[in-house]
């Protein structure tokens, strides 16, 4: 795929903000704490199903002070619709803790202080000085890392690879709503399964050989392989007929 350049970039984001100008996280928060919080329940999770969980759970706790009070056993009640809720309450509480004794109740701001908070990555701590604070990081998550090495945005083998390919290649105005645009593009559009190239607004832009051009194609391909595959059927073996030699020599004997 040859290397993208950042006057095609530039058009891509361009045309990324146009259907929303102003993204936002689809993740439901109320301070930075309970977006820590969002966020960290929402590994291998769906926003959708985060949010049904932390809509009750951050009426009764939205500080690091509530939710420690509220201890594991009870915020479990709170979140056990989430996958891996038991590990994931740990963390909450020992981060809540941690926030308490280690950074005075309030959500640190560097990635490196974000990064020392049980059950924080380098996804979760970007996608809080971002949403949070409105520093300019781009948290790779599965969306965009699909999005960027189908595209041919930034390729990389890891996420770190491929956020520090978007880094170098984003024009600064639009840096701080990046992840938001690729996101949402990889959730609705470019998606892992089947990307609807034929309504993609960057289809002319994309280095993605195997676009998807009309809503049935994967149908038909797939049709097209299952014959491919099929195995062919054999001709049946030909019965010998019993006798025939026989007759032949009859018939010859006849002739003669
Ligand atoms: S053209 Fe297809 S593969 Fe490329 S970004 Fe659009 S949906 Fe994704």
């Amino acid at each position: 795929m040859p290397k993208m350049t950042r006057n095609t970039a530039r058009k891509i984001f361009e045309r990324l903000s146009e259907s929303s100008p102003e993204p936002q996280t689809e993740l439901y928060f109320k301070n930075p704490f309970t977006l820590v919080v969002a966020v960290a329940l929402s590994a291998q999770a769906t926003d959708v199903g985060v949010n049904k969980a932390t809509k009750t759970l951050f009426e009764v706790a939205d500080t690091p002070q509530k939710m420690a009070a509220l201890g594991e056993k009870k915020l479990g009640e709170y979140i056990k619709t989430i996958g891996l809720w038991r590990g994931k309450a740990k963390n909450v509480i020992a981060l809540s803790k941690k926030i308490i004794d280690e950074f005075g109740g309030e959500v640190p701001q560097t990635r490196e202080e974000l990064e020392t908070l049980p059950g924080v990555g380098r996804k979760t701590a970007n996608v809080v000085m971002n949403v949070a604070f409105g520093q300019p990081t781009i948290a790779v998550d599965t969306h965009i890392f699909r999005v960027c090495n189908r595209t041919g945005l930034a390729t990389g083998k890891t996420p770190l690879a491929v956020e520090l390919g978007l880094e170098k290649i984003i024009p600064d105005d639009f840096m701080l709503h990046a992840h938001h645009w690729l996101i949402l593009h990889g959730r609705y559009i470019c998606k892992a399964r089947k990307p609807e190239c034929w309504r993609c607004p960057i289809v002319d832009l994309c280095g993605f050989k195997e676009k998807v051009m009309s809503p049935d194609q994967p149908k038909k391909e797939k049709a097209k392989a299952a014959k491919k595959s099929a195995p062919k059927k054999k001709a049946a073996p030909k019965k010998k007929l019993a006798g025939k030699p026989k007759l032949r020599a009859t018939k010859r004997k006849a002739a003669s």
